[in-house]
């Protein structure tokens, strides 16, 4: 594609109006051309309708709307599906999908790799790091809903119902772009997904948290995973840069938030590192008083980790002392375990595992 057009996918709406305007295109054309973007799926101009034949040709000569390059698309056996989408750059990124009774939720990545290497995840051990654009971000959205056929977005029954930050990279280090491509996905006159749906998963970046609670008003989830700062700085760094205490606090006064909008501890169980009953009955302490979620999520090993999952009996343990304090628990079950696409797990190399010995691979806990 020609580096001299436009990536429509790189735009807000506001943005798209004033390339219309400029081009001296009337302003009444983005509107138009969004909804076909969004709304219907749309990729080429000659198919939107209801723009003028002229319009048409000349807004081929000077934009386009991509899609991502897949390399790979791989299926687990529980209907989770995750595709290695090669970028212009030829760095890779991930994005999963994970079909559930009652939603499909899509798992976007925010960076190529992370920054952050935290000691449990395979995403923070890839050297090469960048930002995605929002074109990149929202690209990926797309491309999950045209191998779904969930276009036009609107319709009943729609496949992908639920967005996670989830991916590859810290979302918050990469504010401006993951903001612009979320208010993309709840645009009504476009993909049109409530901010109730959407969760923003972060390791902690103070300073970006509670702007995200009021500019895009989503779900925060945060990925606590130590309830001390002597642990939390080994197993999520950033712990240094940010402690517990400040993040707690920071939390504490996340926009908005009620017994109806909880904020979602995220706490990775590692096998007789941050597993013991002690450590939930501290975590109950830390988070009294705040509207609150925890999900605890069994470790998922990667090749080379040296963590292990807790054991069935310490995870149970240590759900039940925070529900018996008055927080929903639920274990997270492992998706797509067998394909390499659960929690932790991503990371661009995975192609480098081949194809036979990913199929050998069984879930190791099922919870
Ligand atoms: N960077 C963001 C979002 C991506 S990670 C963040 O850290 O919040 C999504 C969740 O998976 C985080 O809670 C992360 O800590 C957790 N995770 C990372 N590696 C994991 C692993 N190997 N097993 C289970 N969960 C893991
Ligand atoms: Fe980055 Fe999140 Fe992985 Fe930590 S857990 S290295 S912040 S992707």
């Amino acid at each position: 594609m020609s580096k001299l057009k436009q990536n429509l996918l790189d735009f807000s709406f506001d943005e798209l109006q004033t390339f219309c305007i400029s081009n001296n295109l009337p302003k009444f054309r983005a509107t138009q051309i969004w909804r076909w973007i969004y709304c219907f799926g749309t990729q080429l101009f000659h198919e939107m309708k209801n723009i003028s034949k002229s319009d048409k040709a000349f807004l081929d000569q000077i934009a386009y709307v991509p899609r991502l390059n897949v390399s790979e698309i791989y299926e687990s056996k529980d209907g989770t599906i995750k595709w290695l989408v090669k970028l212009d750059d030829n760095s890779e990124i991930e994005t999963v999908y994970i079909p559930q009774d009652d939603r499909g939720t899509v798992c976007l990545s925010s960076q190529v790799g992370c920054t952050l290497n935290c000691s449990f995840c395979h995403t923070g051990t890839q050297a090469l790091v960048r930002n995605l654009t929002a074109g990149e971000i929202i690209g990926q959205l797309m491309l999950v809903m045209d191998h779904l056929k969930d276009w036009p977005s609107g319709k009943n029954g729609r496949k992908v119902t639920n967005i996670v930050m989830m991916g590859m990279g810290e979302p918050l280090l990469n504010y401006e772009e993951v903001s612009k491509s979320i208010k993309i996905m709840m645009s009504d006159d476009g993909i049109s997904i409530s901010r109730r749906r959407i969760t923003l998963s972060t390791s902690g970046i103070i300073p970006y948290i509670d702007k995200a609670g009021t500019d895009l008003g989503v779900n925060l989830a945060i990925s606590l995973h130590a309830v001390n700062d002597p642990l939390r700085n080994k197993l999520v760094p950033i712990n240094k840069k940010y402690n517990l205490q400040e993040l707690i606090n920071t939390c504490r006064n996340y926009p908005n938030l009620s017994n109806s909008r909880r904020i979602t501890w995220e706490y990775v169980m590692l096998r007789g590192i941050n597993d013991t009953e002690d450590d939930a009955k501290n975590l109950v302490k830390l988070i009294s008083g705040i509207p609150s979620k925890i999900n605890l999520i069994p470790f998922n090993p990667w090749p080379g980790s040296f963590f292990e999952t807790s054991t069935k009996q310490s995870i149970d343990n240590f759900a039940k002392i925070v529900m018996d304090a008055g927080f929903a628990s639920p274990v997270r079950k492992p998706r797509g375990q067998d394909i390499y696409a659960a929690c932790g797990q991503l990371k661009s190399e995975t192609e480098k595992i081949r194809k036979s010995q990913i199929n050998k691979l069984v879930p190791l806990h099922t919870i």
